[in-house]
């Protein structure tokens, strides 16, 4: 199956080779955040060491050649997307601030007292807690999809909360603590039906699926750039032209202007309406690297390789009889969130931890998953491309003594 080669990916890992409390790394905590590639890393000290500068100001040549390398990136993510032009991609610090934007200026001018906005069961807080901060400022309501006990989507309850009063859909692709891919394609779908637009939180699904936004039709995508490879402190919105140019700025100041008086101030085309400030130029100029390092091995092969990976996973944990997996979707990413009869979670990480293997344990940023599920949180494993089965294994042989210990 394995249209690369892991060892040398694992070799472009240079973190990969450290220990931690005396054990080899094992790092299944990639939901949270990936580690870099050296190409990335190169591209880091490459970009300080020899081409630090403003971008959009200067006209010397180090401001034109980082600008230049900003620009590339904003036309790698098209390419990587498919957008149909350059500027429907906003440069941004990342998913929260992406879908933040969209709360703010969508919601200024579309959303209104007694409007709706839905959003599902499986969301991560920072696509909860914009939509209520709107909702509350515009006296709008917060709809919810509801999800059954595996972790999928109820579309039939979906289709019933669709109404006239809809201003705007906003789910996830791939939910962080279950690993539940949603019928994307279909959600949108339904809501163009009622000319409604939708959002995509693309935060878990950028790294892992081949994502093209003219064919999914998607209004909004929102991804950051720190769990596809790059650096953080960078991320992404893509936007559809007419609903961009229909949208207020987000943050008022300098290069998201055209004039400015005192009396008044005409505001930049796009994407620059958007990009308020200086931005974190050495993350946005590297996310170019990430991407043509997953181009390099290329998503496809990488979906099936962490698929592969994920079932390998799955069908081992299910060895050991306490564990009990908590998301059991048909179509899964990359994620395994289990809990065990009688333990906490953060026990189970601390012992890991000791043995070198890195999970994350509590809520996950999705507390009301965890309600809905009765639990106070799950200890997840999460993949990357340079996972493998040895790490699935030492993980498995951990989780098994450390239950020896606890249970
Ligand atoms: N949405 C999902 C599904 C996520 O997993 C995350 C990160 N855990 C976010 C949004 C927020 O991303 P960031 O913290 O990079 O802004």
């Amino acid at each position: 199956l394995e249209k690369f080669d892991i060892h040398k990916v694992r070799a472009d890992f240079p973190i990969l080779k450290r220990e931690v409390n005396g054990k080899p790394l094992v790092y299944l905590d990639n939901g949270a955040t990936t580690q870099k590639p050296k190409a990335v890393i190169d591209a880091i000290t490459n970009y300080y060491s020899d081409m630090n500068s403003n971008v959009h100001r200067g006209v010397h040549y180090l401001s034109q050649i980082s600008t230049d390398a900003f620009e590339v990136t904003r036309r790698k993510v098209q390419e990587f997307i498919n957008a149909k032009e350059d500027f429907e991609v906003i440069i941004t610090k990342g998913t929260t601030d992406s879908i933040n934007l969209v709360a703010s200026c969508y919601g200024k001018v579309f959303v209104h007292e007694g409007d709706e906005i839905i959003i599902s069961a499986m969301e991560h807080h920072s696509n909860i807690v914009p939509w209520q901060m709107l909702c509350e400022e515009k006296g709008a309501v917060l709809r919810v999809i509801s999800m059954n006990e595996k972790g999928e989507l109820d579309l039939e309850a979906y289709k019933n909360l669709l109404s006239e009063k809809t201003k705007l859909v906003s789910v996830t692709y791939v939910s962080n603590s279950l690993g539940t891919i949603n019928p994307i394609k279909e959600i949108i779908d339904l809501a163009h039906a009622k000319n409604v637009p939708v959002l995509v939180d693309a935060a878990q699904a950028i790294q892992h699926i081949k994502i093209d936004v003219q064919e999914l039709d998607v209004d909004f995508l929102a991804f950051s750039g720190h769990k596809m490879y790059a650096p953080t402190g960078v991320g992404v919105l893509y936007g559809k032209k007419d609903l961009l140019n229909a949208m207020p700025p987000y943050q008022g100041g300098g290069d998201m202007i055209k004039d400015v008086t005192f009396e008044k101030t005409t505001y930049n085309e796009l994407p620059f309406k958007f990009e308020a400030g200086t931005p974190n130029i050495e993350a946005g100029i590297c996310l170019a690297a990430a991407i043509d390092y997953i181009n390099e091995l290329g998503i496809d092969n990488i979906k099936a390789y962490e698929d592969e990976l994920l079932e390998y996973a799955t069908t081992k944990i299910k060895e050991i009889p306490s564990v009990k997996i908590i998301g059991e979707a048909a179509k899964k990413s990359s994620v395994l969130s289990f809990v065990v009869d009688g333990v906490h979670p953060y026990d189970i990480g601390v012992i890991l931890d000791k043995l070198g293997i890195a999970v994350r344990t509590g809520h996950h940023c999705a507390q009301p998953v965890m309600d809905q599920f009765c639990i106070p949180g799950t200890v997840r494993a999460s993949l990357a491309v340079y996972n493998t089965k040895e790490d699935i294994n030492t993980f498995i042989a951990g989780l098994t003594r450390a239950l020896n210990m606890l249970v």
